[in-house]
């Protein structure tokens, strides 16, 4: 067997691509650990931000004296700076022999097969989705899959101006609901109890298509699947957030306690200038709404600082309604200009210290907020589903509870794959600990 070596950088949407191009050449390729060992290697990127691009042109550079030691070795850039920068990497980097966007990864052996017979290198950065894709997805790390991510759309609709992904993943497509619903039962067959639906807007999901479900529905039919237990999903826009969908999430016993409904800011002005289509007062309404449906339902957001033209009056205004809404944990960001992205022209930039100052603001009320709510479990019996043996502490296993909190804990046996309670006894900024008290699925 040949080798591949698989770097993945960015959201989760990479990582189920970097899953699906090793299950189309498993039959050939084995994986390895180290770029050295490797036949092949593919490096699948991200460009959301321009940190995350920088990354990939030091990585892939590097790899220049093991293709000069080795002139046999493919070397892959696939992903959305594979679709940014196509015919341009290969200038910058002229040891590479193939360039990927995000929806050629599929075309993954067409394209090493033109290599190998000379014929590369290879640039594909065509928007041609293919959702017939094979149904086993071996998990990179080789380990007996719990959960699994399953992509049920591409691209995004949305153009935000700060974001280059409708750019680098085109336009929004939605997969036919019955081959998601076979390629989770598939994966259930193999152990994986939990899944989660991916989209750039998993909320507009089937509203481009003829006879396509909502989403609402598509959760309602992918909880018929028998043997799984857990359904998550991610991203949702706000402005999309429907009635139908929070009674889904409501009394869909499998759909988990959990909401990331990313807001970015918490200004209108600034909102308005992002092309969000939501304000404030309807994002909180939402939210208000949400919570009178499902009231264990945990909260978690995105948020940009430095947004062209923010003022220190807008910040203040994201951090207030950080302490309106108390999310269990926030992802934040420094605004970074992208190219094609709209805000890139903007001329009313925030200098670079100014947004670190903005952005440690924020870090340091949302720890506090995180750690009241993390402290506010301790006492509390949890629901969790066991991944395996933590990774810091191989005494201890971990799982995450319905909201999403990684929780470790002692327990005898084997207990990975497992639904088990676990009482709460502390917790840390990004994690809580407790004690095992039964098994109540899975044995
Ligand atoms: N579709 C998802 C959404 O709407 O939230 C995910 C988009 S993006 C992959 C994830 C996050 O990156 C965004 O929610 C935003 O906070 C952040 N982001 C995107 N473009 C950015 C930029 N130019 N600068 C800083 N952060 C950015
Ligand atoms: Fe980017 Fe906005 Fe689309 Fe999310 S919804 S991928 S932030 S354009």
């Amino acid at each position: 067997m040949k080798r591949v070596f698989i770097r993945t950088f960015g959201c989760q949407m990479n990582e189920y691509d970097s899953e699906r191009m090793y299950a189309l050449i498993k039959d050939e390729y084995t994986l390895c650990q180290e770029p050295k060992e490797a036949d092949l290697i593919l490096v699948n990127t991200c460009s959301v931000r321009k940190k995350a691009e920088e990354k990939v042109y030091g990585l892939v550079g590097r790899l220049k004296h093991l293709k000069k030691q080795r002139p046999d070795l493919i070397i892959g850039v696939c992903g959305c700076v594979a679709q940014q920068e196509g015919e341009k990497i290969l200038k910058r980097l002229p040891h590479v022999d193939m360039v990927l966007g995000p929806q050629a990864v599929y075309r993954l052996p067409e394209a090493l097969e033109k290599v190998k017979k000379g014929q590369g290198p290879v640039i594909d950065t065509e928007f041609k989705p293919d959702f017939h894709q094979p149904l086993i997805f071996p998990h990179l790390n080789g380990t007996r899959p719990v959960k699994a991510f399953v992509t049920i759309m591409q691209g995004c609709d949305n153009f935000c101006a700060y974001c280059v992904v409708p750019y680098t993943r085109g336009r929004e497509i939605s997969r036919p609901p019955e081959e998601i619903l076979a390629e989770i039962e598939c994966l259930v067959k193999q152990g994986v109890r939990e899944v989660m639906l991916l989209g750039q807007n998993v909320n507009s999901y089937g509203r481009k298509e003829k006879g396509f479900p909502s989403f609402a529905k598509l959760l309602r039919e992918v909880a018929q699947i028998k043997g799984l237990w857990r359904i998550r999903f991610t991203t949702s826009h706000p402005k999309d957030l429907d009635h139908e969908l929070m009674e889904a999430i409501a009394d869909i016993p499998q759909v988990c306690e959990h909401l990331h409904l990313p807001v970015q800011a918490g200004s209108n002005r600034v909102l308005k200038r992002m092309n969000r289509k939501y304000t404030r007062e309807e994002y909180l309404a939402k939210v208000e709404q949400l919570r009178k449906l499902c009231l264990e339902i945990c909260l978690t957001t995105d948020i940009i600082v430095g947004f062209p033209g923010e003022s220190p009056e807008d910040v203040e205004e994201t951090l207030s309604l950080l302490k309106e809404v108390r999310y269990a944990e926030i992802f934040s960001f420094k605004y970074s200009d992208r190219p094609l992205a709209r805000a890139t022209q903007f001329e009313d930039k925030v200098p670079e210290e100014e947004k670190a100052r903005r952005l440690a603001k924020v870090h340091k009320l949302q720890e506090k907020i995180t750690r009241e709510i993390n402290e506010s479990f301790i006492g509390r019996e949890v629901e969790v589903l066991v991944e395996g043996k933590s990774h810091s502490n191989e005494t201890l296993w971990t799982g995450r509870t319905r909201s999403n909190h990684v929780v470790n804990f002692e327990g005898e046996g084997d207990l990975k794959g497992k639904l088990v309670h676990v009482l709460i006894e502390s917790c840390g900024q990004h994690s809580l600990r407790g004690q095992l008290v039964n098994i109540l699925r899975g044995e």
